[in-house]
């Protein structure tokens, strides 16, 4: 047989390389600030364009590439950081494995302006798809600015595979505060369709992080230091009652890089136990000292996993030093589950007697009942066989929000019967088409205060309540937002709340579905948001939280194709305001979850997907007694 084995051309070779190290536009951006650290730059601009698929250029004053030098750049395997094997156990510098460059100009168009202190004139070097297209004399300041345009020009299935420009700008933003939190005595500038989004002037740790992340960030953190002879530890955690619900910000630095390290995560989680409720995150910013030769960040391309020697003591010694510092700083003795109001679950009802619902149940009502014997024939007599307790006067606090949603689609004096019931098939599967009434009393019962228990005709349903408030009132947001006719309470005192520049941004993406839902803006500026109105199922005190999940679930769940914003917004605001597993419901309160569930176009998954009940049958249990 003839030898078939061909050695790959270079710019074949440098594509796949190229699809280890960049795989979206914000690799791009990471690769070249690092580049321009790694220059000794202390000014680095950062400038993009339709989130970086036309334009991704780092501007920097470092110390530049010689004509020569240049034009070694883009080979495979060229760098100037290390020449032996050895020199990777002494790493000072971001990159060394010297594929950036050659990867990039295999994928897209790229200029380059460099020169040194010493020479007197630069070179300019245009590559396109590996090809060098030109190299000139170039008049240009020291330092290097180098231009990514058309990312992906050759490889239309993974130009294709990209996300929407705000996503892709997001991804951006997200490295970009990595570079910018571990270096904040560089100044960046982060310019976005020509406008800047960031100035970040030469500082120290904790102003850049506050520049980052808002004037507001800096009450809420509390500093972390350790140092031992395996690991220096400097940084800052968030109070305990600033932690989000949300993953929000965490970041690990090891000797200045950024890295994902679930190990320490869950090292840092730990110190927090007892601290924060069980599905809350804290935010920490964690900058690791250790000798290079004690890491390994070789093995991964895109050097963001790295490998520990001895990664057990690193864990012990995080989680002590975040157990002190909370100590220290006299958070631990503030933090008490019974006074904190910060830390108070707000849907604990049972213990805020001014929020008691406020409803009248007619004593006799049964969910099941119906009015007249049911015509099998006639489709709307189903509808008929639910009602729902009527309401003395609406109220916006507590768990009666249940039925807020309800009375604003029907009015106050037509009962549930009168809003279109698509449930009458549904209802058929679930509850024998010959309901006999049950006794009231008897009908529901709340199990483990996790679970509403009904009877039905057939036997039992067993009902999750909290995904069965979800569905309620993820339907009832849903339908507010497309019919737009959400109630809006009006605040007395405008509600001033501070974020972040990026999140400010996002709020602006979902203004719209936000105000279709009740939400009314005044201003919505830089790091602030003036609210002037809430939805009516939403407390002013979690307004905060509120937007707060929101910006995080946007960021989340823009990356799925099936985007839709008003889906999400409904979906988090449900998550956010269904009564939850532990809490107790008074019986009124289990009927009409019942009762507004069934109601529901969809009732069998909440909106997550998760399966909202479960039918036992009389069967089921018989044969348990054979
Ligand atoms: P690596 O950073 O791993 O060495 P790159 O492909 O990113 O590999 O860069 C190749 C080389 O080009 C670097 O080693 C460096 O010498 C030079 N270089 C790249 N960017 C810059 C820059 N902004 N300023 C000066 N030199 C640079
Ligand atoms: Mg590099």
């Amino acid at each position: 047989m003839a030898d078939i084995i061909q050695l790959l051309p270079d710019h074949v070779a440098n594509q796949i390389a190229a699809g280890e190290v960049v795989q979206r536009p914000a690799s791009v951006v990471k690769e070249l600030l690092e580049n321009a650290i790694d220059a000794g730059a202390d000014t680095i601009k950062l400038i993009i364009k339709d989130g970086g698929k036309a334009l991704i250029q780092v501007v920097d004053n470092g110390k530049g590439m010689s004509e020569t030098d240049a034009r070694l750049s883009f080979e495979r395997h060229a760098t100037s950081k290390i020449k032996s094997a050895e020199d990777l156990f002494s790493l000072n510098t971001k990159g060394f494995r010297g594929e950036a460059l050659a990867s990039i100009a295999a994928i897209a168009h790229v200029e380059l302006h460099t020169k040194t202190e010493d020479d007197e004139v630069g070179t300019q070097l245009k590559i396109e798809g590996s090809k060098i297209i030109s190299q000139e004399i170039s008049v240009t300041p020291k330092g290097t600015s180098l231009c990514v345009k058309n990312l992906f020009f050759n490889i239309p299935a993974r130009r294709n595979f990209l996300k929407s420009n705000q996503v892709e700008f997001r991804h951006i933003t997200d490295e970009f505060h990595r570079v910018a939190l571990a270096h904040p005595s560089i100044q960046f500038n982060f310019y976005n369709n020509g406008s800047e989004i960031f100035n970040l002037p030469c500082s120290n740790y904790r102003q850049r992080i506050v520049n980052i992340f808002g004037s507001k960030t800096n009450e809420k953190l509390v500093p972390a230091d350790e140092e031992t002879q395996v690991v220096k530890i400097s940084g800052f955690i968030t109070k305990p009652e600033y932690s989000k619900k949300s993953r929000g910000e965490q970041f690990f630095f090891v000797n200045n890089r950024f890295i994902k390290s679930p190990y320490l995560h869950h090292a840092v989680v730990s110190a927090f136990e007892g601290l924060i409720k069980s599905e809350n995150h804290p935010g920490y910013f964690l900058y690791l000292d250790v000798d290079p030769s004690t890491i390994d960040i070789n093995i991964h391309p895109t050097k963001t996993e790295i490998k520990f020697d001895d990664e057990h003591t690193l864990y012990a010694l995080l989680r002590s030093t975040i157990k002190h510092a909370l100590g220290q700083f006299n958070v631990v003795p503030s933090i008490d589950f019974d006074q904190d109001p910060n830390l108070d679950t707000p849907y604990n009802y049972q213990n805020k007697s001014a929020e008691q619902p406020n409803v009248v149940v007619d004593a006799g009502f049964n969910p099941f009942a119906t009015d007249k014997p049911i015509d099998k024939t006639s489709s709307g007599s189903n509808a008929n066989s639910f009602s729902v307790p009527k309401f003395e006067k609406p109220n916006t606090k507590g768990w009666e929000n249940l039925y807020v949603g309800l009375e604003s689609n029907v009015g106050k004096d037509s009962d549930f019967s009168s809003i279109s019931f698509e449930s009458d098939v549904i209802t058929g599967s679930i509850f024998d088409e010959q309901r006999e009434p049950i006794d009231a009393v008897a009908t529901t019962f709340q199990l483990r205060r996790k679970y509403i228990v009904t009877t039905i005709k057939s036997g039992m349903v067993v009902i999750d309540q909290s995904r069965a408030h979800q569905r309620v009132l993820y339907e009832n947001f849903l339908k507010n937002i497309t019919v737009k006719e959400a109630v809006s309470q009006q605040l007395l005192f405008p509600l001033q709340l501070s974020f972040s520049k990026a999140d400010v941004l996002i709020i602006s993406e979902i203004k719209d579905s936000l105000q279709t839902l009740g939400f009314a803006f005044d201003k919505i500026e830089e790091e602030h948001v003036e609210i002037t109105g809430v939805p009516l199922l939403v407390p002013e005190s979690e307004v905060g939280m509120v937007l707060d999940q929101l910006i995080s679930d946007y960021q989340m769940d823009v990356e799925t194709d099936s985007f839709s914003q008003s889906d999400i917004v409904s979906k988090t605001l449900s998550k956010t305001l269904a009564v939850k597993t532990g809490e107790q419901l008074d019986s009124e309160s289990q009927l009409a979850l019942v009762n507004n569930l069934f109601a529901c176009k969809e009732f069998k998954v909440s909106p997550f997907n998760k399966p909202i009940y479960i039918t036992i049958t009389s069967d089921d249990i018989d044969k348990k007694f054979l």
